[in-house]
């Protein structure tokens, strides 16, 4: 039945391991999502949205407080300078982004380099564009991105660079001078880069985020995503944004207004508040899940898994090949049963075999429930 711009895509792993998760109650260190809900000052100005009226469908580009706020946001942490009502727009979580983004601007045939592992939804969205997705492979332990093979990835028919930093999964946060490689490609080939950067604040010790936007040559020809998902622990609320050049934002809006048109009417004026009144809810929130990452890793370690500590995100990724399983896959659907916790086999996010023995554990639950699965693990036989 399913139209072919679908077929062969399997179901998202997030849903299928969180309902794992529930259906054998286990400890869920799968899908990224916190146990801690967000600023209570922004929950309350949603609340009083929704009673003062904010019901109806909020402009198509977004609400201008929020992408005033977006903007500020923008200048504020990195001395980028937008137009609010030309070089932001309002999407239905970053996810609606990436969507907009390659319908936006791919056509039937044109090749889109991305790093490899990929996020899931990178790859159905080039599909569904009918685009051809180039894999550039972060190789484990390190995840360092090599740019001889950017560059071989790059021919006459590519449209752009779909960049991820901090990535998910592998928790690498780019240098600036792997940055600095994909922009000297971009400029040389004449690229469009479309980044996502919803991990942008969760970035650990000395490790820094920098917008590929900023370096130079690249302001405008780069399309910038994120979102107040990951940054302010509202994943639920599916807000996030688009900023750039207007021709780019404007190519994600095209899409945009056919997807979802609009959403999130109340929630818009809230994700302001965040932007604006708690600016450092994300950095607190880095500080303490820099903790909780070194929780998960030393336990992680002594239970024999071969684990790399994230630079950002929320998630660390282990090669579970010393404990004599085949596959990462394998082990994720016996851990359950072995031991009550579920994690993610990143395999599926690679073309090459790179991923085969990879497993991604999130830390944005609380710490009980980290040391909880922890536990567990510690108590269970975990070889093959
Ligand atoms: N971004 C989340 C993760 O990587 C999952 C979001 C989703 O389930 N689509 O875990």
């Amino acid at each position: 039945m399913l139209a072919q711009r679908l077929r062969g895509i399997p179901p998202t792993i997030f849903t299928e391991m969180s309902a794992l998760a529930a259906r054998t109650g286990s400890v869920n260190l799968g899908q990224g999502f916190p146990d801690v809900d967000g600023p209570p000052a922004a929950i309350a100005r949603a609340v009083r949205a929704l009673e003062s009226g904010a019901n109806q469908y909020p402009p198509g580009p977004g609400v201008p407080e929020l992408r005033r706020a977006v903007a500020r946001h923008q200048q504020r942490h990195y001395g980028i300078e937008l137009d609010p009502d030309a070089e932001v727009v309002v999407t239905t979580g970053c996810t609606e982004g990436i969507a907009g983004a390659l319908l936006g601007l791919v056509d039937p045939g044109d090749e889109v380099v991305l790093l490899e592992p990929f996020y899931d939804s990178y790859t159905a969205m080039i599909q569904m564009a009918g685009g051809v997705r180039r894999p550039v492979t972060l190789r484990a332990p390190d995840f360092l991105l090599d740019p001889d093979e950017l560059r071989v990835a790059v021919t006459p028919r590519t449209r752009l660079i779909l960049l991820n930093s901090p990535h998910n999964p592998t928790g690498t946060v780019l240098t600036r001078a792997e940055l600095q490689a994909v922009a000297d490609v971009a400029v040389e080939h004449d690229l469009l880069v479309v980044t996502d950067e919803v991990y942008e604040h969760l970035v650990f010790d000395d490790h820094e985020h920098v917008p590929i936007a900023t370096l130079p040559g690249m302001a405008e020809r780069t399309l910038t995503l994120s979102s107040v998902g990951k940054s302010y622990s509202f994943t639920g609320w599916k807000v996030g944004w688009a900023t750039g050049p207007a021709p780019l934002v404007g190519a994600v809006l095209a899409a945009k207004q056919w997807l979802t048109f609009t959403s999130g009417g109340p929630l818009q004026p809230a994700v302001a508040v965040a932007l604006d009144e708690e600016a450092d809810f994300p950095r607190a929130l880095a500080a303490d899940l820099r903790v909780r990452r070194d929780l998960l890793c030393g336990g992680l370690a002594e239970v024999g898994l071969d684990v790399r500590v994230p630079e950002g995100t929320y998630f660390a990724t282990t090669d579970v090949s010393a404990l004599g399983w085949d596959d990462g896959l394998t082990f994720c659907l016996a851990l359950p049963e072995r031991a009550g916790v579920v994690a993610i086999p990143t395999q599926g996010f690679h073309d090459s075999d790179a991923g085969r023995h990879q497993v991604r554990w999130a830390f944005c639950k609380d710490a009980g429930v980290i040391e909880e699965g922890l536990r567990r693990l510690a108590a269970a036989d975990l070889r093959r």
